[in-house]
């Protein structure tokens, strides 16, 4: 093959995160790799999905992950009413931005939070009438997760300025109203277990996202919505949705 003549279609760019100290000051930027998503990993939210939640750390099985496309990420602003749904899903999450590839194998739990840079947090938006078709017949979720838009998400903020994540709030507010609350406390698989989890199905690299899963309250959004997802006091996410695009 003679690639001397490079590409030979234009290149999409490299989906980037803003990336802040806490006050607000611009840092830098993180360029997205892969999404990564956790599914039911609160089990107020597994329940009201009619799933049984697990009584104990022994009895949790294996997460359930599923992927977003890196360019499904909206930095801080408006999403379009995706096509093809009825019942647009908000599920307000944790994200987590690694700065560090992992090692070759399984990486361990002990080990696991070196590799994290920085978090924010994000809406993991779902079409729920495809992803209840999809469970329904035990077909994939791809169309009711990975669609464009599905992923905004706010400015990152570095791992070493945010500290304790256990104590740390989960909020989301719909036109002003609460929607969803949750400490980080409530997570059945916390992050480096998460990750130890991801390292036995994929080679983490720097730039992947961890969407760490949603706690109760999910709930539709309709085109002229206001969201405003927070992550304690550390950073937000707010924009709207807007008319689906003709
Ligand atoms: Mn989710």
């Amino acid at each position: 093959m003679d690639a001397s003549a490079g590409d030979l279609v234009a290149a999409s760019p490299t989906p980037r995160l803003p990336v802040r100290d806490l006050a607000g000051h611009a840092l830098g930027t993180f360029p997205v790799r892969r999404i990564y998503c956790v599914g039911r990993n609160f089990a107020d939210h597994a329940r009201e999905m009619g799933a049984v939640a697990p009584a104990s750390k022994a009895e949790r099985g294996t997460p359930v992950f599923f992927m977003k496309p890196a360019d499904a990420i909206v930095v801080d602003g408006d999403v379009a009413y995706p096509p093809g749904t009825r019942d647009l899903h908000h599920e307000v999450e944790l994200v987590v931005a690694l700065g560090r590839d992992a090692p070759v194998g399984e990486l361990p739990v002990a080990e696991a939070s070196a590799l994290v840079f920085a978090y924010t947090v994000g809406l993991d938006l779902t079409r729920r009438d495809l992803q209840a078709a999809a469970k329904a017949k035990g077909l994939p979720w791809d169309t009711g997760k990975g669609f464009d838009q599905s992923a905004p998400v706010g400015a990152l903020v570095p791992a070493s300025a945010v500290g304790d994540l256990a104590g740390l709030q989960l909020s989301l507010e719909v036109n002003g109203e609460r929607r969803q609350q949750s400490g980080l406390d409530q997570l059945i698989w916390d992050v480096p277990e998460i990750l130890h989890e991801l390292s036995k199905l994929y080679a983490l690299r720097a730039g992947d996202l961890v969407f760490m899963g949603t706690p109760a309250g999910v709930a539709a959004l309709q085109p002229g919505d206001r969201f405003h997802a927070r992550l304690g006091a550390i950073t937000e996410c707010r924009g709207r949705i807007l008319p689906a695009a003709v």
